[in-house]
């Protein structure tokens, strides 16, 4: 009863809800007055017709005859009495049949179940929570975020100001609280200043308001915002965010990364304390052909290759495994080892031709302006003409064109280029771009954007060596910030994982294979409780206090914590 009065409460409290009543009301008094007046002209007809009934007869007639229910008991016998029955039945159907129940549910019943959703959202979090992560917006990098953070036993809790929303995402298994995203009570009420990061995931200047608005109030929590246009970040650096994460840039740097062009080299994709995890095309380097054995890299430089990347799968490395001039190989060493393989590769030359760049958005320019810097030519083709002038600071070629045109893209120089990089904002044009380019130039390395991760097989199915996803990058960025870890991108589907040798497994050799028989990881190192990092081999004794490093999926992890852990 007491929930009812407030839910009562709430409808009646909405200045929009009022109005709804007040016409509510007013339909009823005017279908009233409809009622009388045909009570009325029930009874003029009806003396008419020279017969007699009571004021309530003319009543319960106009009723049964406006409802459809017509009991037929009182009846007109002339045809202007008849036509007045077919008039009163024909508005009974408009005004009570059809109009009624749309004016009540449009201004009752639907305003009544929204205050009943707006009480359900939650608008605070609930006593002691602290060491959570608060996030300004549902999205695909939140829910990829929340994923992760669930995994790893940390709580989390989204802002959703509509609050209907909220109680809905509540209802879906959200940790949501509802408020102003630009009210430091909202804040207040998350606890903000327990929190271990706060996300501002909106656009630009909503980041800048909410980076403000916790800022004015607690000025220790972590604040991480996306920034949209690079001449943000300082704002919102300004705004009091701690960390601000260029993502379209930091997506066109990543895929620069993976070009391979110029002579080959090792690039840095993680790193676990003294362990450094780097990958290296194998194309350009001599290496094509051999088996990982043959390629003698433990014994000229102490790296271990641990996998290797085949067309987006990766793949964990055994001795007498063949690399092609497709695969990537990863391996784990330190950095004087990794500045050792550089050394080696210095004498192979590659083909100098200029990286064909498709799409000339944020996303593009930043992707010419890391190859520009690793001083690799660029022909970059977008079909915006309004871009030419801006594009042409940027890069040595500008076609504008469509790239799915093959005069444009054959005049962007296809057919001699040792890698194209696709970053259109569209997932279904990269993909029909991989096989076309892929058609046109089977030996170029084709690099990829893209926006959604449900596309990732279908990108490399389609001919892509290296994928990227907007999603992942923001989710990996986002939990290295929560973690206070550095951001560790291995590739698509892969993480970065270290665990404890768990009780089950300690004192084995890694070799016996429990571990990627099992759960699909691939132990690359280990860490000792001594503070030494070294490369795993078949031989090296698991011993109980270690950290296992590997590299696999979430899933896999998730094996891993079933098989030997839970
Ligand atoms: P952004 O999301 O800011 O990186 O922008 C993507 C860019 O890709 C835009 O400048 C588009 O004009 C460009 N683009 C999209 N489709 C094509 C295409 N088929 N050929 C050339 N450029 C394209």
């Amino acid at each position: 009863m007491k929930f009812l009065t407030s839910e009562l409460i709430a409808v009646l409290s909405e200045a929009e809800t009022r109005r709804n009543i007040r016409g509510l009301f007013g339909y009823l008094a005017f279908l009233g007055a409809a009622v009388a007046v045909y009570s009325v002209l029930f009874h003029l007809i009806m003396s008419w017709e020279g017969q007699d009934h009571s004021w309530l007869t003319g009543f319960y007639w106009t009723l049964t005859v406006m409802s459809t229910l017509g009991f037929g008991d009182i009846t007109f016998h002339t045809d202007l009495g008849r036509l007045f029955s077919i008039a009163v039945l024909l508005s009974g159907i408009v005004l009570l049949l059809i109009v009624l129940p749309f004016v009540f549910i449009r201004s009752f019943y639907a305003p009544w179940l929204e205050a009943q959703m707006r009480l359900r959202a939650p608008r605070a979090v609930p006593e002691g929570v602290r060491d959570h992560v608060i996030l300004c917006r549902y999205d695909e990098i939140a829910a990829g975020l929340i994923r992760r953070l669930r995994e790893r036993d940390i709580p989390y809790f989204l802002i959703e100001p509509d609050a209907p929303k909220a109680a809905t995402m509540h209802g879906d298994g959200l940790s949501v609280v509802t408020g102003p995203l630009d009210s430091e009570q909202t804040y207040v009420n998350l606890n903000a200043g327990a929190a271990r990061l706060v996300v501002a995931n909106l656009g630009d200047f909503d980041n800048a308001n909410v980076a403000l608005t916790v800022r004015e109030r607690f000025p220790d929590v972590p604040i991480a915002a996306f920034a949209e246009e690079d001449d943000s970040v300082d704002v919102l650096e300004l705004s009091g965010a701690t960390r601000v994460v260029p993502l379209k840039t930091r997506l066109g740097e990543y895929l620069a990364s993976r070009v391979t062009v110029g002579p080959a080299h090792t690039h840095l994709v993680g790193r676990y304390r003294d362990l450094r995890i780097a990958e290296f095309p194998v194309e350009n380097t001599g290496l094509a052909g051999r088996t990982i054995r043959d390629t003698r890299l433990r014994e000229l430089t102490g790296l271990s290759v641990v996998a290797r990347w085949e067309r987006g799968q990766l793949i964990p490395a055994r001795a007498d495994t063949v690399l092609t001039d497709h695969s990537v190989a990863v391996v784990v060493g330190t950095e004087d080892q990794l500045a050792e393989l550089d050394a080696l590769f210095v004498i192979y030359h590659p083909n100098d031709n200029p990286v064909i760049v498709i799409g000339g958005g944020k996303v593009g320019q930043a992707t010419a302006r890391a190859l520009a810097r690793r001083e690799i030519a660029v022909s970059l083709i977008d079909r915006d003409p309004s871009l030419r002038n801006n594009l042409a600071g940027i890069a040595d070629q500008v076609v504008i064109g469509d790239a799915a045109d093959r005069n444009a893209i054959m005049k962007a120089g296809l057919e001699q280029t040792p890698s194209v990089v696709l970053t259109t904002n569209d997932d279904a044009t990269n993909m029909f771009l991989a096989v076309y380019c892929r058609r046109l130039n089977p030996g170029a390395r084709i690099v990829s954007r893209i926006n959604h991760e449900r596309n990732l097989d279908a990108i490399h199915r389609a001919g892509a060596d290296s994928v990227l996803s907007y999603s992942t990058l923001g989710v990996k960025s986002l939990l290295a910030l929560a973690l206070d870890t550095e951001a560790t991108f291995v590739g698509e589907g892969v993480d970065l994982i270290v665990e404890p040798v768990p009780a089950a497994l300690a004192g084995e050799r890694l070799g016996t294979g429990q571990i990627s028989s099992q759960t699909g990881l691939n132990v690359i190192a280990l860490h000792d409780p001594d503070g030494s990092t070294r490369s795993a081999h078949a031989d090296t004794l698991l011993e109980s206090g270690a950290e296992l490093v590997m590299l696999g999926s979430s899933e896999q992890r998730k094996a891993f914590r079933e098989a030997f852990v839970d």
